[in-house]
Parts: structure tokens; C-alpha cells; sequence
């Protein structure tokens, strides 16, 4: 049995920030790096691959993460918001059926709470840590995105998923980075793409089997870089590392994929 497609995926627009180490060594030189959000269009329904951040603070990010918006030199505004990309292409958030949330760090979690009736897709212990994490991590995480109050309902998987049962978008359990972290792979019609979430964060990260200092288990994240060389292997997939400039630059930006 052959394997099915996606039609088409979109990667939006993205929020950025710079990372004051970056400043540090190259001055306005500095490369921003994008906070991405998926589109991806499949005949049985649109899948968002991560949320982005806060868009009830779009234009105002200081607003949801006080000082750090400026320290960072966020920039994040309307043109950044899954409803623009959805009107642009004449769909609305409705026809968003199904949201896999890499995992619940707020860069990535701020709009889940615009789809609570999706099928919302989450790692196993995910939501037990982003409630009481450890202290290095816990600003990262924000009631605001996943709490009681965003009336969401999560789908946990504590294996791989495929999401419509051909094998064209398969969740990827690769924890590590936290515990739930997921990457998603995506059958497009003339290529398959690992969008990496944060299992790693740079192309060097990847190629030298580094965790990111901010991984909660270091040992299990450089377990799941092993595994997801395997899988990119199997698969002949491309690696979409979502938070490195190069790559973004290679998939050639923000824009529809094919
Ligand atoms: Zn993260």
C-alpha cells in the first residue's frame, strides 16, 4: 500500500527574537531567530505543528513576558498570527482540526488556546511537568497556555502517532528537551520533512549529538537526536530545525512547501 501525502504545508510568518549572546558577538549583525508556527493542509483536515506565542499580546509582547520581551528584542505582531495566515489563504479556525503541540514551552504554546475544539495533541508527562517544573525551567512555562483557564483537552501520546493512518503525518515521540517533546513528519508530495520542535536547535546542535543547555534530561535528548538520525535515515526526510536562521534560510523562509 503506498503511502499518502500531505497537499501542501505553509511555514508562517514568524515572530523573532535575537539572543543577547548573539548581540554580544555580533552587534546588529545579529542573526533573529524565529519562533515558528506549521500549517500543513491534508485532505482530511488543516494540522498546526506548534502555536507560537501569546496572540492575546500580539504587538505588545511585553506585555505576556515582561522584561525578557525587550532583553530578547522580540518582535511579534498581527502579521505573525495563525488567523492572518488562515484569512490570507481564505480558511478560518475552523478548519483547523487537529494541533500537535511539540511541547508546552511558551514560544510554542501560545495559541493552542484558539483551537479548544481540535484534537490537541501532546507528549506523555508534558503537562504534568509544564505544571510544576524544576526551577531552571520554569519560565518557560505559562498557565496562560495550557492551564484550566484555556478550557483546553490534550490527546497525550506516550508513543509515535500517525495522524490520519497513511503515513502522512507521523508524530515522532522525542523526548528530552522536556518530557513530551514531539517532532513532527510530514509526507508533502515532493519531499518529507522532520520539523524538529526543540528536540535540537542547531545544525551544529544536530551534527555533533549536543543537548541544549536547557534540556530537563540531557541523557534522553541525546537518545532522541540518535533516534531521529534514524529516522530522517529511514524516512530520506530533510530536517527542519525550527529554531536555526540557516535552516529557515535553506527551506528557503516562510512560505508554501511542497
Ligand atoms: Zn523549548
Amino acid at each position: 500500500m503506498s503511502r499518502g501525502t500531505a497537499v501542501r504545508m505553509w511555514a508562517l510568518e514568524p515572530a523573532t527574537y535575537r539572543s543577547p549572546a548573539h548581540v554580544a558577538e555580533f552587534g546588529s549583525a545579529a542573526p533573529r531567530i524565529p519562533f515558528p508556527i506549521y500549517l500543513v493542509e491534508h485532505a482530511e483536515g488543516f494540522v498546526l505543528f506548534d502555536a507560537g506565542l501569546d496572540p492575546d499580546h500580539a504587538g505588545d509582547p511585553a506585555g505576556a513576558y515582561g522584561e525578557m520581551a525587550q532583553r530578547i528584542d522580540m518582535v511579534f505582531d498581527e502579521r505573525h498570527l495563525v488567523e492572518t495566515h488562515l484569512e490570507a489563504i481564505g480558511r478560518s479556525m475552523d478548519d483547523v482540526t487537529t494541533v500537535v503541540a511539540s511541547h508546552l514551552h511558551f514560544d510554542h504554546a501560545g495559541s493552542l488556546k484558539r483551537f479548544p475544539r481540535a484534537r490537541t495533541i501532546l507528549g506523555a508527562g508534558e503537562l504534568e511537568y509544564a505544571r510544576a517544573p524544576e526551577r531552571f525551567s520554569s519560565a518557560w512555562f505559562r498557565d496562560e497556555d495550557f492551564g484550566a483557564g484555556t478550557g483546553l483537552e490534550f490527546d497525550v501520546i506516550d508513543e509515535d502517532e500517525d495522524v490520519f493512518g497513511d503515513g502522512s503525518l507521523v508524530v515522532r515521540r522525542l523526548p528530552g528537551h522536556t518530557p513530551g517533546s514531539l517532532a513532527l513528519q510530514v509526507a508533502l508530495p515532493e519531499r518529507t520533512l522532520v520539523l524538529s520542535g526543540d528536540v535540537v536547535h542547531t545544525r551544529g546542535a544536530y551534527e555533533s549529538e549536543l543537548h541544549y543547555h536547557g534540556d530537563v534530561d540531557s541523557v534522553a535528548a541525546r537518545a532522541s537526536l540518535r533516534r531521529l538520525r534514524g529516522i530522517l535515515d529511514a524516512e530520506k526526510a530533510d530536517l527542519w530545525i525550527a529554531h536555526d536562521p540557516a535552516d529557515w534560510e535553506r527551506f528557503g523562509g516562510a512560505g508554501e512547501k511542497r
